[in-house]
């Protein structure tokens, strides 16, 4: 069992002792709780495939202290990315850039590691504290619902050895993921940060092929993965009003944004509804939920992560 304890000097003593022994420790950041360990030992990181299940070919994150440890990883720092990280870290965006010859890949990464400077007081002590750079997917079992809480991480990795307290998180939703190695920023995971803000600091930003700007309606839902989804089965709709039900296993929920009724109503703003999504797909997975019909939130740009999100949860 794990065991959850203040993030005070004493717990990140004891998470710090952890971390350089190759085991994981879960702590908060402001995304979402990752499940931590030296990014480059090989038995700690196996220790996270492991105990999330997830599959190798999916890389890690690496969270370091400050743009001093990012560049450590890299022989080719580029001017974009001093940008970025002098504008937005600490903060949910994770740059990827060349990795540095001496390092090794973490997942199927080819030549290039993925970095951020999280912002949640919390990971920044451990980070400091532990002087490792630190991966950190979310801490759950691979394709579930991220955590938002430390009780989210205890349900879904009950092995974890420890993990730090620091309640909620504030964005509630993955980093935005950046590849700046090219000309064109291109955009890799669509997350907390903003689309128009990214732009403003950036100019054009290349988009994934599976997900198009404004008003374009998303292609065949078969190029989503599953991932961030609930026990129940998730189906998105158009108007969750107009679902014929017969023939779906009940109990049925519905999970609608302000200005209609269902059993989870989140707010019709993209950033607070994100940061109470997965929140609210924990309880209704918690209250035996068989089926949720989740109220398609709108196809603009501002939506785009949760869209993300919603799309691969039901698929
Ligand atoms: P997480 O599950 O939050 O640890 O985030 C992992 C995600 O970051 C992956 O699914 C990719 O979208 C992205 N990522 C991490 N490392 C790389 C990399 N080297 N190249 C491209 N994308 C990466
Ligand atoms: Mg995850």
């Amino acid at each position: 069992m794990s065991t959850v304890i203040q993030p005070d000097a004493d717990g990140l003593r004891r998470a710090v002792e952890i971390l350089r022994a190759d085991s994981v420790v879960a702590f908060p950041t402001e995304t979402v709780y990752g499940l931590g360990a030296h990014a480059f030992s090989e038995k700690a990181v196996a220790e996270i495939y492991r105990l999330k299940n997830r599959p190798t070919w999916n890389p890690l994150i690496v969270h370091v202290a400050d743009v001093a440890a990012a560049r450590e990883l890299t022989d080719e720092w580029p001017d974009r990315a001093d940008e970025l990280a002098a504008r937005f870290w600490p903060g949910p965006l994770t740059l990827v850039v060349r990795r540095a010859a001496h390092l090794p890949g973490i997942g199927a990464s080819d030549d290039t590691v993925a970095v951020r400077v999280p912002a949640h007081p919390v990971a920044l002590d451990l980070l400091r504290a532990s002087g490792l750079p630190l991966a950190a997917p979310s801490a759950n079992r691979s394709e579930g619902i991220s955590p938002t809480t430390a009780g989210h991480v205890v349900r879904s990795l009950p092995d974890v050895p420890l993990v730090l307290d620091g309640g909620t998180c504030s964005w509630g939703i993955e980093s935005t993921v950046l590849d700046v190695t090219g000309d064109v920023p291109r955009l890799l995971r669509p997350g907390a940060l903003g689309l128009r803000i990214l732009r403003d600091a950036s100019g054009t930003i290349a988009l994934p092929e599976s997900e198009t700007a404004d008003g374009v309606a998303r292609p065949s839902p078969g190029m989503s993965r599953r991932h961030y989804a609930p026990r129940a089965r998730a189906i998105l709709c158009k108007d969750v009003r107009d679902v014929d039900r017969s023939g779906l296993a009940e109990p049925i929920a519905t999970l609608v944004y302000e200005g209609s009724d269902g059993t989870e109503v989140l707010s019709a703003d993209p950033r607070e509804y994100a940061a109470d999504l997965y929140a609210a797909l924990h309880r209704l997975d918690d209250a035996g939920v068989a089926t949720i019909l989740v109220q398609e939130p709108p196809q603009t740009e501002d939506w785009l992560a949760v869209r993300d999100r919603l799309s691969r949860a039901a698929a």
